[in-house]
């Protein structure tokens, strides 16, 4: 049983972020942000994925003043992520960004700050005070070190003090990040940091690398931090389509049993009494899962003597024997099929109970 760490809350458009609001999961594009066609496209599908915060990079003018024309066009709330330009989250904030990722302490000074939390004021903006572990002051490296897992204190330390730039001009609609590229870093830093505030934190590995290796360094850290009950809403960052970091994000949630988004599956990794080329097939599946809403379990297993009582929990299954092969419900045989037949007799039956399952309400 999982225990949410008690923070404030803020609000990203229509998301509420942290006070007890469901964990979300958020994205960022990687396409030139000034190529609006581009960007839309991405976030669209992004979306379907289930993506509920979605980040821009804001490199130049250009791209600034496009979050106007994307925001128009997409339903998830937009984040501009600016370094160092104070004009361009300036900008970003005027064409309707709805939150701004910046390091306060590096936008030139107190009066080019106090410009950009104006305009965030005005316009109801929440502030990501995102620190990482490039981005530390000099003087903290020179006093705390760099971080590790056992002394993470230069990172919470720079958070703190650019969260406190932000309070001197009275503004709190605040969330935090602190990244590293270090899983027993990120766990540690994060653990320290949640002792010392009550803003929302936005969790994550940057720079964590590509699906496999990306995927268990995120796993690992989020896991154990959600697993404490530290995190309000994360990224899973990867070197792949941004899609894939949004699935990787709900599997992480739903393993832990703290949100479900979509059907879950189960398949068997095939053993020596495997009698039926199971990879295609399991993949096949995976695709029709991925546009279902319901919370079905589905099973694809490969072999009929064990396959049905290992998925015995699946609501539905399939699995493969020598020519023949079988469907079952719940562990119990519900149809034995000539292979050629079994897929799309399984999927019709699949997206039926989908449907039916939706009308219940999932
Ligand atoms: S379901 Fe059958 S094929 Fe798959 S691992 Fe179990 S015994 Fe092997």
């Amino acid at each position: 049983m999982i225990t949410r760490r008690t923070t404030r809350q803020i609000h990203v458009g229509d998301v509420a972020i942290g006070g007890g609001a469901p964990i979300s999961v958020q994205s960022m594009t990687n396409t030139d942000t000034s190529d609006v066609e581009a960007t839309v496209a991405q976030i669209h599908r992004l979306e379907e994925a289930g993506c509920e915060l979605i980040r821009v990079a804001v490199p130049g003018q250009e791209a600034a003043t496009a979050i106007g024309a994307i925001r128009e066009r997409i339903r998830i709330p937009l984040i501009a992520d600016i370094h160092f330009d104070s004009r361009l989250a300036v900008t970003a904030v005027e064409n309707g960004a709805q939150a701004i990722r910046i390091n306060p302490g590096n936008l030139g000074g107190p009066d080019k700050l106090r410009r950009v939390v104006d305009a965030a004021r005005a316009h109801g903006v929440p502030i990501r005070v995102g620190v990482n572990s490039g981005s530390i002051e000099k003087d903290l490296l020179k006093e705390h070190g760099y971080p590790t897992p056992e002394r993470p204190d230069a990172l919470i330390e720079s958070a703190l003090r650019n969260v406190r730039l932000l309070e001197e001009l009275e503004f709190f609609e605040i969330k935090i990040s602190i990244k590293s590229s270090d899983t027993l870093t990120t766990i540690a830093g994060y653990r320290q940091l949640a002792g010392r505030t009550d803003y929302p934190l936005h969790i994550g590995v940057t720079e964590a690398g590509g699906l496999i290796a990306g995927t268990v360094k995120s796993s690992v850290a989020l896991g154990i931090l959600l697993f404490e009950g530290i995190g309000d809403t994360f990224r899973i960052s990867l070197t792949r389509d941004p899609v894939e970091e949004v699935r990787v994000g709900y599997e992480l949630l739903r393993s832990l049993r703290i949100r479900e988004r979509g059907p879950e599956m189960i398949s068997c990794p095939t053993c020596g009494r495997t009698r039926i080329d199971l990879f295609p097939l399991a993949e096949e599946v995976e695709r029709h899962l991925q546009t279902m809403e319901s919370n079905l379990k589905v099973a694809v297993m490969g072999c009929v003597v064990n396959g049905p009582g290992e998925a015995r929990e699946a609501d539905i299954g399939i699995a493969g024997g020598h020519g023949v092969g079988i469907i079952f419900k719940k562990g119990e045989i519900f149809r034995k099929l000539p292979e050629a037949e079994l897929l799309p007799v399984f999927l019709e039956e699949l997206y039926k109970m989908d449907e039916e399952r939706k009308k219940q309400g999932s």
